[in-house]
C-alpha cells in the first residue's frame, strides 16, 4: 500500500492503446490512481477490460486535440496513432493530435504543476544516416512525405515540450521509443511483428516489403514500460530526450524466420514493394538510458515473441 503522499493521480492519454494499457496496469500495480483518456481511434475498451473493476481506475472518452480541465500529479502523453496505416488514414488529424494534443497537455501540466512525459519516437531520426542513433543526432526526415504527419508532428511536440520547459519551467520527460511489440498490439495495424505472427498463425503468406534486408530493433513491451517508470522518477534536471528500445538489431527476413520457427508455421514468404520513405536501418544507442535510468532491456526477441504469439493465437481463436 502506498501512503497518501506516495499515491499519485496519474493521467495516461492514449491509455486504451497497446502501450497505454500496459502502462495503466503497471501504475495501478504500483499503487497509484490512474485516469485513462482515449478517443478509441486505435485503442479499444477490450485492452483495459481487466482494469474497469479497479476503484482507482477511471476512464474518460476524450480527444486530446480539445482542452481538458482536471487535477493530476503526473501526465503520460501517449495519445497518437503509431502505425503507418493508422497515422496515414487521416494525416491532418495525426499532426493535430501530436501538436494540439501536446499544447493542451502541456497547458494542463502548467496549470496544475504536473510532471509530464512525452511518448516521442525513433521516427524523429527519419531514415537515419548515423547508425546506431544517439540522442544527439538531429535526424534525416522528409518534411512533406507520407510519413511526415507522424514524424514532424512528433518533432514539433518535442519542440513544444522543451519550450514549455525553458519558458515555463515545466518538469518534462521525453522518451524516444523504438519499435516495441507484445500482447495487445493491434492485429490489423500493419506493423511488422503483428502482421507476421497473424499471417503465420493463419497459414497465410508472410509479406516481406522490399528484399527484407532493412533492419529494426524490437523491444518487448514490459522492458519499455519499466523504462517509462524509471524516466518519470529521474531528478527534475533530467529531461531527456532519451532513447528507449532494444539495441538487438534484426533484418526483417530474420524476424520472419524467427516467427515461422516459433509458430511452427509453413507459411511461404512473399515479397511486396517497399513503402515510400521506409527507413533502411534503425537501432538505438542506449548509453544514456543505461547511465541515467540504470536500464537496459532484459527480454530477447525470441523470449518476447512467445507471449506475443500466445496472445494472437488466443485472439484469433476467440474472434472466430
Ligand atoms: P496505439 O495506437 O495502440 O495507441 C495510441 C492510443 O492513442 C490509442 O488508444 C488511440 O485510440 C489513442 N488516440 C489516438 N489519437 C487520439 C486523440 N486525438 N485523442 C485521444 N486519444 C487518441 O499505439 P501504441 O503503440 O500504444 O503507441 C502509443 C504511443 O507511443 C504513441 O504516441 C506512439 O507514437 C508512441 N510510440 C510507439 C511505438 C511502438 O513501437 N509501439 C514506437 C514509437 C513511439
Ligand atoms: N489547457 C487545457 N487544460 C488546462 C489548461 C490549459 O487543456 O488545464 C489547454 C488550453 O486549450 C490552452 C492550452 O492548453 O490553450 C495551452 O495552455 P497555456 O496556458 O500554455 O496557454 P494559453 O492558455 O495562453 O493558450
Ligand atoms: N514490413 C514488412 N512486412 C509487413 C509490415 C512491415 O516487411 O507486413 C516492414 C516495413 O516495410 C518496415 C519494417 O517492416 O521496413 C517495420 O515496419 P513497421 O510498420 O512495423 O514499423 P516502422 O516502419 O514504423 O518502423
Amino acid at each position: 500500500m502506498k501512503s497518501v503522499e506516495q499515491k499519485k493521480r496519474i493521467l495516461v492519454t492514449g491509455g486504451a492503446g497497446f502501450l497505454g494499457s500496459h502502462l495503466c496496469e503497471r501504475l495501478l500495480t504500483d499503487g497509484h490512481e490512474v485516469i485513462c483518456l482515449d478517443n478509441y481511434f486505435t485503442g479499444t475498451k477490450q485492452n483495459i477490460l481487466g482494469l474497469l473493476d479497479n476503484p482507482y481506475f477511471e476512464l474518460i472518452r476524450h480527444d486530446v486535440t480539445f482542452p481538458l480541465y482536471i487535477e493530476v500529479d503526473e501526465i503520460y502523453n501517449l495519445a497518437c496513432p503509431a502505425s503507418p496505416i493508422h497515422y496515414q488514414f487521416d494525416p491532418v488529424q495525426t499532426t493535430k493530435t501530436s501538436v494540439h494534443g501536446a499544447i493542451n497537455m502541456l497547458g494542463l501540466a502548467k496549470r496544475v504543476k504536473a510532471k509530464i512525459f512525452q511518448a516521442s519516437t525513433s521516427e524523429v531520426y527519419g531514415d537515419p544516416q548515423v547508425h546506431p542513433q544517439p540522442e544527439s543526432y538531429w535526424g534525416h526526415v522528409n518534411p512533406n512525405g507520407i510519413r511526415s504527419c507522424y514524424d514532424e508532428g512528433k518533432r514539433c511536440a518535442e519542440t513544444l515540450f522543451f519550450d514549455y520547459h525553458r519558458q515555463h519551467k515545466l518538469r518534462i520527460k521525453v522518451a524516444r521509443i523504438f519499435n516495441t511489440y507484445g500482447p495487445r498490439m493491434h492485429p490489423n495495424d500493419g506493423r511488422v511483428v503483428s502482421n507476421f505472427i497473424v499471417q503465420a498463425l493463419l497459414g497465410e503468406p508472410i509479406t516481406i516489403y522490399g528484399d527484407g534486408s532493412q533492419t529494426r530493433s524490437f523491444c518487448y513491451v514490459d522492458d519499455l514500460i519499466e523504462a517509462f517508470i524509471r524516466l518519470m522518477a529521474t531528478e527534475d534536471d533530467f529531461t531527456g530526450p532519451v532513447n528507449t528500445g532494444n539495441p538487438g538489431e534484426f533484418t526483417i527476413l530474420q524476424l520472419a524466420e524467427n516467427v515461422l520457427e516459433l509458430t511452427g508455421s509453413k507459411s511461404e514468404l512473399i515479397f511486396k514493394p517497399l513503402p515510400q520513405d521506409d527507413p533502411r536501418q534503425r537501432r538505438p544507442d542506449i548509453t544514456l538510458a543505461k547511465e541515467k535510468l540504470g536500464w537496459e532491456p532484459k527480454i530477447s526477441l525470441r523470449e518476447g515473441l512467445l507471449p506475443t504469439i500466445a496472445y494472437f493465437d488466443d485472439f484469433l481463436r476467440t474472434q472466430k
